[in-house]
């Protein structure tokens, strides 16, 4: 199914990614979409917390990706997914798949800070390949202490994704299709991706809508969220704001798996 409805899928879990290009029907044609696989990233924790990911593991578990045709491997690679050096399962994935002959780069991200200077925008929408934390998910709860902070209604935009005409989106193992980690336009299993995209308005989305509108702070004024007085950067805000609006918008909040729950 993903085949079929998919242009690039992307899994990234435990320190390991892959991407595969296939054709998207013509009226999907600029969307990326972007899936989170957990079936051999599992497998690889599994095999990482009994005995150490070997080369030749790493090996047996991408050449089934590698048989599928995938055109595009991304890993991370970093101390933010397993230890550093060579012996990390992030490491020897690359190694592996190199060996193998799949196209394969690494994604490193560095360790966080906070730029004073306006994001460019420039990668606005794009696929992350490196760069500084994104303060999303995890990284918002747990590598925010000690930065410092911004007052919460001047976090007025949404800097990183296209939220409101996405040339991409993601999709986990459960069928969410998101248009930023854990902000859901719909479920691919019960609804068709094509649908989902053809008929996605942002305006007419809860979260999304004020998020377009004003970004982080003006989502955090349509509820009147008890929030705190100052943020690390728009995402540290959105994702708390998010996270506190999970009960009430379950369906576009998903999974709960992003938020921690
Ligand atoms: S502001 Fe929110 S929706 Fe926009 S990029 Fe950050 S986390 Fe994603």
């Amino acid at each position: 199914m993903l085949a079929s409805s998919c242009r690039r899928v992307l899994a990234d879990k435990r320190g390991l990614s892959w991407r595969i290009q296939t054709m998207l029907p013509t009226k999907l044609a600029r969307f990326t979409a972007i899936a989170t696989m957990l079936i051999a990233p599992v497998s690889f924790a599994t095999a990482q917390q009994s005995t150490p990911l070997t080369l030749e593991d790493a090996e047996q578990w991408l050449r089934s990706m590698f048989d599928m045709g995938i055109a595009d491997f991304s890993v991370s690679d970093d101390e933010f997914h397993s230890a550093k050096g060579d012996a990390s399962p992030g490491a020897i994935a690359y190694r592996a798949a190199k060996k193998l002959g799949l196209p394969c780069a690494k994604i490193c991200i560095s360790p966080p800070k906070v730029s004073l200077a306006p994001d460019s925008g420039v990668d606005k929408g794009q696929p992350v390949t490196g760069g500084g934390v994104l303060f999303k998910g995890r990284a918002a709860e747990k590598l925010t202490a000690g930065l410092p902070v911004r007052p919460w209604r001047t976090l007025i935009t949404c800097p990183h994704e296209e939220v409101a005409n996405p040339e991409r989106v993601h999709v986990d193992a459960y069928g969410n299709v998101h248009v930023c980690q854990g902000l859901s336009i719909g479920n691919m299993w019960s609804t068709p991706l094509s649908e989902l995209v053809r008929d996605y308005d942002a305006s007419k989305h809860p979260i999304v809508g004020p998020l377009v509108e004003g970004g982080p702070a003006r989502l955090a004024e349509r509820f009147e969220l008890k929030l705190a007085d100052a943020y690390v950067d728009e995402c540290h805000l959105c994702y708390m704001a998010r996270k506190s609006l999970l009960p009430a918008f379950p369906q576009y909040l998903a999974p709960a798996q992003v938020y921690g729950l």
